[in-house]
């Protein structure tokens, strides 16, 4: 099969959609892998790279959808690229249709197959494709609130591990599914001590079992939050409620519960965030405060880290990437009930029903 590596478009996105370790695995399968000039360099990895593991550079974006018949990239394409998507070609990567209108239309106009990396989904309903960059986002998320807790940065000028004579700081960690692992397992390392909270039982003693001796596992409700606040001096959010909206564990009115220089973490602000005063922030202007509060509610955390983000993707999608190549999307998503939950717009259809039932489209 032809596949093709395009540079990503967005703004500020700086992974691309594999790595010359993976580029390798595919022309090892006797495919051929069209890689555009530069796709790989914000991620540290060069053309010559690529061109050593038998990739062809081709020098436009153009270039790359024409000779493709499948794309594998990391964000879903924008306005510029819709144009580019022909019929028939197989598009692999993250696409959050249930979020953007426009692209959904542009790809049923299209007749394209898209296949998207977010509801790839196993038979035990994890999401093989969304764990790597929970991985990143939770332990940056600890690096993150550590940083904002200098002084200099708004935060109370502590130390995240103490010192050996002055106590460590305190991270209250909400939600306990991978990012909050993460999150709980990098600040302890950090030598905090931590709090992760769940309201899935045998997830808290999972979490207890496994994670350091610094961390304590507590079960979530509003007065165990309550009784958290007035002492912790970094909060992070990372629950999820599939197929519904975060909730605002941390109201307005709690703020006040906690003193000034705390520093808030909403890891989970790209499904609407857990603090009643979040708002998605980038990384050129991270944090903002609310009434003394430091809040840091970047919406992409893995894209600070392009170099490690992409690898950990790669890991992920290598597989899936090559069943595709070597079978046909057709083949390969007979053969893996999760490739075929991946599918979400076939040939001008949508076959996703919850992305059917966001917009009211047929299904
Ligand atoms: P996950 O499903 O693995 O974990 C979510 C956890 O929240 C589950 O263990 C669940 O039991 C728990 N939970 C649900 N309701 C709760 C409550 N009321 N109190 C405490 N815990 C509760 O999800 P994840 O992969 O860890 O992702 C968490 C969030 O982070 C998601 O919203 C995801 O989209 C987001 N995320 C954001 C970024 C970013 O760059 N900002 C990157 C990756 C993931």
């Amino acid at each position: 099969m032809r596949i093709g590596i395009p540079k990503e478009m967005k703004d500020n996105e700086n992974r691309v959609g594999m790595t010359p370790a993976g580029v390798a695995e595919l022309t090892k399968h006797g495919h051929t892998v069209f890689v555009q000039h530069t796709a790989g360099e914000n991620s540290g990895f060069s053309d010559e790279e690529y061109a050593e593991v038998g990739a062809e550079i081709l020098p436009t974006i153009n270039e790359v959808y024409a000779q493709a018949d499948m794309i594998v990239k990391v964000k879903e394409p924008i306005e510029p690229e819709y144009g580019l998507i022909r019929k028939d070609q197989l598009v692999f990567t993250y696409f959050h249709f249930a979020c953007d209108r426009p692209l959904t239309d542009a790809m049923i106009k299209s007749g394209a197959v898209c296949l998207a990396y977010e509801t790839v989904q196993k038979a035990d309903r994890s999401l093989p494709l969304l764990v790597p960059m929970s991985e990143v986002a939770g332990r940056m998320a600890a690096l993150n609130g550590a940083f904002y807790l200098q002084k200099t940065k708004g935060g109370k000028g502590k130390l995240i591990s103490g010192v050996p004579g002055v106590k460590p700081t305190k991270v209250l960690v909400l939600g306990g599914g991978t990012v909050g692992e993460a999150a709980a397992r990098m600040a302890a390392g950090m030598g905090a001590d931590v709090t992760i909270t769940d309201i899935s039982l045998p997830r808290l003693r999972q979490l207890e079992n496994e994670l350091p001796a610094n961390v304590h596992a507590l079960y979530s409700t509003e007065h165990n939050i309550r009784k958290e606040l007035p002492d912790v001096d970094i909060v992070i959010g990372s629950v999820l409620v599939p197929g519904d909206k975060t909730p605002h564990l941390i109201t307005r009115s709690m703020l006040g519960l906690m003193e000034k220089g705390t520093v808030l973490v909403d890891v989970a602000i790209d499904q609407g965030g857990c603090f009643e005063t979040s708002h998605p922030t980038t990384h050129s202007d991270p944090v903002y405060e609310v009434d003394g509060i430091v809040h840091y509610c970047v919406a992409n955390i893995p894209g600070a880290v392009p170099n490690t983000s992409t690898m950990a993707l790669t890991n992920a999608t290598l597989k899936y990437a090559v069943a595709l190549a070597d079978k046909g999307w057709r083949q390969a998503c007979k053969d893996d009930e999760a490739l075929f939950k991946g599918l979400n717009i076939v040939d001008g259809k949508i076959t996703y029903k919850a992305v059917a039932d966001v917009w009211g489209l047929p299904y």
